[in-house]
């Protein structure tokens, strides 16, 4: 395993000794202060060490907002000296000793739909005997709006959600915890540079806004998704909480990742099309108290990251820095590479669970990447009488 790079990520998080939350990136096992890094002098006169305003927000965001080409030259700064422990030793901490914070401020939030596999196994569960995609899913992404102000980072305690729902023969809906709680294991897109409302992002344009990628857990209760969802889709059985992970790498450093996506031989309108569609190689785990359950493969998705972008903004809506979207379940062909509990047919989450997801992706020179994980705990519903006023 190697971080190859700025290939470990970059994040926030409080490490001991020092004030406020810091910006780090991930060196192997270690988190290295970015503020106190750049003061050393093995910096000394780079992009890095000029812009320290980039480390000391304790935020992502303004290093998000600076755009490619000081992604692209950070990271050649960076990338060298992450390598020499002794040089910045004195700006590092174990991984152990970090407490990892949501790195940006999540602006809007898309969640997609665009596995092909996912897809159409939830058509077959929810509209047996129908034809499993609707018509409209190989001419364009789905997605709908989630709710940003309930993103969470990796480790947060996750209180299973309480809402209507109409049990099987009942002619009235019930009020109460959900009893179908369930985990999608997802993908993320972080938006670093805005777009201008009313000009569509084309897919050639994708690598110049987009900084990297994130893992998701888009928690869904599915007793109450499928009680509310028609005719509008997705609204309180999703928006309780989404878990991402706290290292955002940068897609540069996914290069060596890079494979076409299955649209790519599609006839699509001229807006989503792209000389060569390109998704990712990442090898998706997810556990249910340390058990792997399957293993997604993102290579399969059928929509581009960058076909994405472009169909969320070709009505001419604008993206802001921190703007996040994920992918939708990723599912593979195979029964072990399903992305959710419900594809699984083997029940739903009890309280105390803990859902681990992982990826790895191959890094440029052979090794594998580490890109992390995304984490959480299903914590007990809240009492019917907490809330309350006396
Ligand atoms: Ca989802």
């Amino acid at each position: 395993m190697t971080s190859g790079g700025c290939g470990g990520g970059f994040g926030v998080a409080m490490l001991p000794g020092r004030d406020g939350p810091r910006v780090v990136v991930r060196a192997g096992d270690f988190a290295v202060d970015l503020a106190t890094l750049a003061g050393l002098p093995v910096l000394a006169g780079t992009e890095v060490a000029r812009n320290p305003q980039w480390w000391q927000a304790g935020s992502l965001d303004p290093f998000l907002a600076a755009g490619r080409a000081a992604w692209q030259q950070a990271a050649g700064e960076l990338g060298p000296v992450l390598a020499d422990m002794d040089a910045i030793g004195a700006a590092a901490t174990p991984l152990a000793d970090v407490q990892s914070l949501l790195s940006f401020t999540v602006g809007d939030y898309v969640d997609f739909y665009a596995s092909e596999h996912h897809a159409t196994n939830l058509g077959r569960i929810l509209r047996p005997g129908q034809e499993p995609l609707p018509p409209n899913w190989r001419h364009l992404p789905i997605g709908y709006h989630g709710r940003s102000g309930t993103i969470v980072v990796s480790g947060t305690a996750i209180r299973r959600p309480s809402g209507q729902r109409l049990d099987e023969g009942a002619d009235r809906p019930v009020f109460g915890p959900t009893r179908r709680l369930d985990v999608e294991t997802e993908v993320g897109f972080v938006v670093g540079v805005p777009s201008r409302q009313g000009e569509p992002v084309p897919v050639g344009d994708f690598a110049e806004h987009v900084f990297g990628v994130c893992l998701v857990n888009d928690w869904s209760a599915r007793d109450i998704q499928a009680w509310e969802g028609q005719p509008l889709g997705p609204f309180l059985g999703k928006s309780f909480a989404t878990s991402v992970s706290p290292w955002i790498v940068p897609l540069d450093e996914l290069a060596a990742a890079r494979r076409p996506v299955t649209s790519a031989g599609t006839d699509l309108l001229p807006y989503l099309r792209e000389t060569e569609p390109w998704g990712l190689d990442l090898s998706l785990e997810l556990r249910v108290n340390d058990e792997v359950l399957s293993r997604p493969p993102y290579a399969t998705m059928f929509w581009s990251p960058a076909q994405m972008l472009a169909h969320m903004t070709v009505n001419g809506a604008s993206v802001r820095t921190g703007d996040l979207y994920a992918s939708g379940t990723v599912s593979g062909p195979s029964p072990d590479q399903v992305g959710s509990l419900i594809e699984l047919g083997r029940g739903f989450l009890d309280d105390g669970d803990e859902v681990v997801i992982r990826a790895t992706a191959p890094a440029a020179d052979g090794s594998t990447m580490d890109l992390g994980a995304v984490s959480g705990t299903v914590a007990p519903a809240a009492s019917p009488a907490a809330g309350r006023r006396g």
